[in-house]
């Protein structure tokens, strides 16, 4: 695997500068286009899995987090107040309490249960400056975020169907997961909550793993404070783990932010919170998809889809009018020109774009192009609209292969 901070700086996905501060690294267009791609692949996903997408503040009172509890056991890796007119402002370290207040805006019916509020929001972490680098050790992070407000019958399937859209997701991703870990509460006092809750909890999600079919291993003291959860490890270039995607059951911030809905029977319940991240914060998800690929990204994802190469300057206008063509059909297309080397140059430079749409003196004048794929394949001379309409087609499915459509097999 590759370092992604080297890859990162050598394709210019993102960069850091001294002024913005460490551990808070700006994305340029071509990381930018790759995120953008994932973001916009999540959130259709999610709606179609009947997730309702909000948006809240990244700040809130200090007050909101003495209520969560993120205050009194969590302080050390949140931002100091900022006073503000006699008030208490904090970074937000978690999306979790204002979706429980967006929960309680109103009264709420059992016919509305499993209420789906996703979100991709910042969150925002004091890490001290010593172990700041790339896109894994960050101060602020957009998270891919969701909590899912239910009765607690429904709280094993929506966990049940959470761990599958993971699992979907990655195969989207060509990512593997290094082990699926129930984190559990270790010794010492950093756990709230009721005993016999946190059993409920572990044995819902062991429950969860079996279901699915997935090998597992428990790991003690990696749980949050308030409740187990389900971590997806994945491994970065050191076979170093970290954790991507994140379940949990929760039966206690319902508690503490007084959640309640009413039950067929019109008496008042309390629902269970399933807090889930499928690929958690972009910011590690884009780093390990870098790594994973190392900059050979899936055709949907790559931050180029497509070069146009036209063999000398005589065919720049037909290469122009194709990418034009391509960017119409909403693929990411450039032209290299003769101007930039030699064909082959040209080609050995743009290797980890997926299409090389090559244009000569006999494409040119019948409409076409010869597509060459970044594995090497060649594709016989094809009408350019087919190409790119089977090119577009094929990057909407969000495939990790690429499309070879009437080329050798
Ligand atoms: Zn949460």
């Amino acid at each position: 695997m590759h370092d992604h901070r080297k890859l990162g700086r050598e394709l210019g996905l993102f960069g850091t500068d001294p002024l913005i501060g460490a551990g808070l690294p700006y994305w340029l267009p071509a990381g930018a286009a790759v995120r953008h791609a994932l973001e916009e692949y999540l959130r259709e996903l999610e709606r179609r899995a009947g997730y309702q997408h909000v948006y809240s503040p990244v700040l809130g009172k200090r007050e909101l987090y003495e209520m969560s509890g993120h205050w009194s056991h969590y302080r050390d890796d949140m931002y100091p107040p900022m006073e503000l007119g006699g008030e208490h402002l904090v970074l937000r370290p978690v999306l979790c309490p204002h979706h429980a207040l967006l929960y309680r805006s109103r009264g709420r019916s059992y016919r509305e249960l499993p209420l789906r509020l996703a979100e991709l929001g910042g969150q925002y972490r004091a890490e001290r400056s010593g172990v700041l680098g790339g896109l894994t050790r960050v101060r602020a992070m957009q998270l891919n975020d969701a909590h899912i407000f239910c009765s607690a019958d429904q709280a094993a399937g929506e966990a049940r169907a959470a761990l599958a859209l993971i699992r979907q997701v990655y195969a989207a991703l060509g990512i593997e997961p290094a082990r699926y870990r129930l984190s559990l509460r270790g010794p010492g006092g950093k756990y709230v909550g009721d005993p016999g809750i946190w059993d409920q909890a572990a044995v819902m999600l062991a429950g969860v793993l079996d279901d699915s079919g997935l090998d597992w291993e428990a790991a003690e003291g990696e749980a949050a404070f308030y409740g187990p959860k389900i971590d997806v490890q994945v491994a970065d270039a050191s076979e170093r783990e970290a954790t991507l995607s994140t379940v949990q059951v929760d039966f206690y911030q319902p508690v503490r932010f007084v959640l309640h809905y009413t039950g067929p029977d019109g008496a008042s319940r309390r629902p269970v919170m399933v807090h889930r991240s499928i690929v958690g914060s972009m910011e590690r998800a884009v780093a390990h998809l870098i790594e994973r690929h190392g900059g050979a990204f899936p055709d949907w994802l790559a931050p180029e889809q497509l070069v146009v190469l036209p063999v000398a300057d005589a065919q720049d206008p037909a290469a122009a009018a194709v990418a034009r063509r391509a960017t119409g059909l909403g693929l990411r297309a450039r032209v290299a020109s003769p101007d930039s080397g030699t064909l082959n140059r040209r080609i050995r430079s743009s290797r980890l774009v997926p299409y090389q749409a090559v244009i000569g003196e006999r494409e040119a004048a019948g409409g076409q192009v010869a597509v060459r794929l970044r594995d090497g394949r060649r594709l016989p001379p094809l009408p350019a609209d087919a190409a790119l309409a089977g090119i577009a087609a094929h990057a909407a499915a969000h495939r990790t292969d690429l499309w070879a459509a009437g080329g050798p097999p």
